[in-house]
Parts: structure tokens; sequence; C-alpha cells
């Protein structure tokens, strides 16, 4: 799938990351600049408006407001638009409280724009907030090029935000897809198996051992569809499709409440609203883009 076909969401943010720009004088010029955006966030909330847009305001209107570091973090250009991140303490009054919003609440009617930015910022802030130390010998890293990376000044080592890979996969059997759910999901609410890429394996090793793990499956044919970056805090899910032949499956209750194979045309009835035999996952997760893409096939 291109670009032109659909964005995924968290994916397709209009920015530039200008990572041989970031020098100090050019991230101090971008803060003058009349046009400068900053978006704010508060514990990995963003600050969004009514309509559920990112809530914008000019760098010079935090003065002698107290912001937690890394600060100021530039997410990139927006065109010529330099955008920038801060992250603030729970007792400031720049904004209304309530403009800070769990993303996962508000994401699903972010403009797709936004929520690509916002991903990024809290993303970004997730990473630097629990890690302000060198990993290697535990003095506390400086913030390097505007939140690019962490170096430490003991040891010479730099820190880079880091990303996680995740295998989300349908498991096909036909015109048969097997979902899974977790305790404490909502009643009905099915979607993809994933599990985390291991040291020492490749994404389609993952898939493997992460649906024999799961729901005891032998797949095959494992392939990739498309993937989405998802910021919580930091991962990079990879859609996968695999195939396998065997229809009786052993849930492993450490990992899942329970798994259940679903036709193509329950599915399809699904996301048509037409039934109600199992619950989608939200749009804005990578599981129900999967989901759309195996019924438009
Ligand atoms: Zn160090």
């Amino acid at each position: 799938m291109t670009k032109d076909d659909f964005i995924m969401p968290f994916a397709g943010a209009p920015l530039d990351h200008d990572e041989e720009g970031r020098t100090m004088e050019a991230l101090n010029g971008h803060l003058q600049n009349k046009d400068c955006e900053a978006v704010l966030f508060m514990d990995g909330r963003p600050a969004v408006n009514e309509q559920g847009q990112l809530w914008k305001i000019h760098p010079n209107e935090l003065k002698g407001t107290n912001v937690a570091e890394p600060a100021p973090v530039f997410l990139g250009l927006n065109g010529k638009t330099p955008v920038f991140a801060f992250s603030l303490a729970d007792d400031q009054a720049v904004i209304p409280k309530e403009a800070f919003q769990e993303m996962r609440m508000i994401a699903g009617r972010m403009p797709a724009d936004d929520l690509a930015i916002a991903g990024r910022g809290r993303a970004l802030f997730q990473w630097f907030h629990h890690h302000p130390f060198c990993s290697a010998c535990g003095t506390k890293n400086t913030v390097m090029n505007g939140g690019l990376y962490s170096h430490c000044d003991n040891c010479n080592r730099d820190h880079f935000p880091r990303v996680n890979p995740v295998a989300i996969m349908l498991i096909l059997r036909g015109d048969h897809c097997l979902l899974g759910r977790s305790a404490g999901w909502p009643d009905g609410a099915f979607s993809a198996l994933a599990g985390f890429v291991s040291p020492g394996e490749s994404i389609e090793e993952a898939c493997i051992r992460e649906t024999q793990e799961e729901v005891g499956i032998d797949v095959r044919n494992v392939k990739y569809v498309f993937s989405q970056p998802w910021p919580f805090p930091s991962q990079l899910m990879i859609g996968l499709t695999c195939e396998t032949e065997q229809t009786d499956f052993t849930v492993n209750t450490n990992e899942l409440e329970k798994a259940q194979w679903f036709t193509k045309d329950e599915v399809k009835a699904v996301f048509a609203k037409q039934s109600e035999v199992f619950l989608r996952p939200p749009r804005f997760t990578i599981a129900h883009q999967l989901l759309r893409h195996w019924i438009s096939k």
C-alpha cells in the first residue's frame, strides 16, 4: 500500500525533522520566528481544543512558565513553520488544564496531521523523561540538538530515543482470521495478536514464535503489509499476515483471555456496522487497518 492510498494513523506527519540543521543558533532563530508554533503536553497528554485539534501557541507565551526538561523539543518544520513541543508541569495555567487529554481517548477524532505530530511529541517526551541518566555510567545526560538525542559528557556516549519493534499479525486460514482478546478489554472486543520482536530474531521469526506461544498455531508465509508508529510509549507496529491450515488452537491464558476464528464475511459485516459478532479495534489502531485491508481484497 502506498502513501496515496491512505494515511496510517500516527504516521504521515508533515514535519521535516531537519536533522542536519538543528544548531543552537538555528533553533533560537526558529523560536523567534513570529509564526513559530508550540504544542503542549502534560504527563504525555497533548493539549487540544474542543474540535480535537492541537492547541498551538507561540513559544513566547510560555515565558516564565515552568516547563519540564527537555525544553523545548524541536519536532521539525511544517513547511516553513517551526514546530516545538513543551511539556508543562501540573501547576501551570497557560491554558486550561481540561485541554490536556488522554491521547487514546481523543485519537479517533484528531485530524491526521495533528495526531501524527502529537504522537511524535508524546513518544519523544516519554523517552526523555524516562532516560535522564546515561545507561552506561549513570551521569545526567545532556539533551542535544533540540531533542534529537542525549549525550553523556562523562563517558562520551550518545543515546538515541528508542523505538521498539512489534510484530502484529492476522492469522489467516482461507477466508477465516484468528483474533484474540485480553482480559480487561471492553466486552466483545477482539484484535490481532502481537508481540515484541526479541533480540536475535527476524520479524518473520517473531511472528511465528508469538503465534505458537499465544495460540499454539504454526504459521508460514509471513507477509509484511504496512507499519505504524505507536506512541504508547514508542513502538513500531509491523503489520503482517501469515497463514495456517490448523483449525484447532490452544489459548495461552498468560497472554490472552480468548481467541476465535471469524470469517471474512463476519468481519465485513462488523466493519459495515451490520453485525456485532465482535467489537472491532478502534480506527486509529493498525489492527483495525489490517482487518480493513484484508476484507477489501
Ligand atoms: Zn555515561
